[in-house]
């Protein structure tokens, strides 16, 4: 369970954090306001991260930053003044980034690198250095972002790792290495891996500007010349992330359906395509809502959106890991892989009879609904369309039979 502790003495800036955190946190947030408080929730609590003011009434060098930190809490620090003693001090504390206080734009970054860094937990990463010092030094600063860190000591080992493990999101890569240098490794890697699904930063010795650039033609996202200052490190690591999380993102709304959240129809066959081809053994229905045009009638619009959200929710809750998708209106469909006709005739008819028997809260009333559901199954050189077509005509006939019904495509 991931729990946050922020500490600060000013009622003030407390009050401002607090309404961030509202914004842009999802998880238990402690507010403590001295030291004393702070070790008191300690001690009852575990905390995932920390952010702490530096001068507080009874602890003004820094001493609650001692402590989370001494505890083993990734801790960001806020911090009304910095000077190039205080900075290297802070870092050498090990604080995984600090704050100046401002305005109320740093403490929206502030709290904003809270909610990154718990994204960050668990992601993985992959150090490529030939060097076993500058990967530990990345593995250090990487692991204070509470990042997930892997090592490759070649390029070659870089790439095969990369390839073989696609939850490694970000790859460091060192120019200069055995059997495959770091161009090499970006450019075969970025053909295999788009920027949607990995983010890259080259990194290059000194004195070396054009190799820093020729990483970017070649495919990284960004660099970074050696030597670096962690908080150059940090920057560059977390805006590589944030473009790739966005990438992802606007991906992701561009293959769902807005209301539902299920997958639409493009998205459906292209990815029914591809279960195809590695599986002959495969059953799809389409499902329709009775009369849902009355439903809209009698209980108004904003009503029947609730109620295709309410089917969606029921669909994903029977059919868990199936690739599902809204076709459009009230019409979705189920690809059931690797069952027969009959196996996905029991599940669609289960649900149907699941449905006729309850009825759905939405805008304020109890609405009842039926389905009907044609289900086909794929028969040998059979095309994805001929398949949805036959299921489709199955669903007709359900229609015409009466509606609250399962066929089969015979
Ligand atoms: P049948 O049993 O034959 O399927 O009848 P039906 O009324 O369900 O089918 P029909 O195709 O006549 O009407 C579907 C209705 O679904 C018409 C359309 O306004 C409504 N609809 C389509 N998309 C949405 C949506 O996103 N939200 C809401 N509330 N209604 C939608
Ligand atoms: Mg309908
Ligand atoms: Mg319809």
């Amino acid at each position: 369970m991931q729990r946050i502790l922020i500490v600060e003495d000013s009622k003030m800036v407390q009050q401002v954090l607090r309404h961030l955190v509202a914004q842009y946190l999802s998880v238990p947030v402690d507010f403590a306001a001295s030291l004393r408080e702070s070790a008191g929730l300690m001690k009852n609590n575990k905390y995932t991260l920390a952010l702490v003011d530096l001068n507080l009434p009874d602890a003004s060098n820094g001493e609650v930053a001692t402590l989370t930190l001494r505890c083993g809490i990734p801790t960001l620090v806020l911090t009304g003044s910095i000077d190039e003693f205080k900075r290297q001090q802070m870092l050498e504390m090990g604080v995984v980034d600090y704050v100046l206080k401002e305005n109320r734009d740093s403490y929206t970054y502030a709290v904003k690198q809270l909610a990154q860094l718990l994204g960050n937990q668990g992601t993985k990463v992959l150090v490529a250095d030939d060097s076993q010092t500058s990967r530990t030094m990345m593995r250090q600063s990487l692991e204070r972002l509470l990042y997930h860190v892997e090592e490759a000591e070649d390029g070659d080992q870089a790439y095969q790792k990369l390839l073989a493990d696609e939850s490694i999101k970000l790859l460091l890569t060192d120019f200069a290495m055995p059997k495959k240098d770091g161009f090499e490794l970006v450019k075969s890697i970025r053909s295999k891996r788009g920027r949607d699904s990995l983010g890259i930063i080259g990194i290059s010795g000194s004195g070396s500007q054009s190799l820093s650039a020729k990483f970017i033609k070649h495919g990284a996202n960004d660099f970074l010349t050696k030597p670096f200052a962690p908080e150059e490190f940090h920057c560059r690591v977390m805006m590589t992330m944030e473009q790739l999380n966005l990438i992802e993102t606007i991906k992701d709304s561009a293959n769902k359906d807005y209301l539902t959240g299920l997958y639409n129809r493009r998205y459906f066959y292209k990815a029914s395509e591809k279960i195809i081809t590695e599986q002959s053994l495969l059953s799809i229905a389409v499902i329709d809502i009775d009369h849902f045009k009355q439903i809209n009638d009698t209980y108004g619009h904003q009503a029947g959106d609730e109620v295709l959200s309410f089917l969606s929710n029921k669909l994903t809750e029977q059919f868990g890991d199936a690739l599902m998708a809204r076709l459009g209106g009230e019409e979705f469909a189920v690809l059931f892989s690797g069952e027969d006709q009959d196996a996905a005739f029991e599940k669609l008819d289960e649900l149907r009879f699941l449905l006729t028997n309850m009825q759905v809260e939405a805008a304020g009333q109890f609405i009842s609904l039926s389905i009907s559901a044609g289900v086909a199954q794929l028969q040998q050189d059979e095309e994805l369309s001929e398949l949805i077509n036959r299921a489709d005509v199955a669903l007709y006939d359900a229609k015409g039979g009466g509606r609250n019904q399962v066929v089969i495509h015979q």
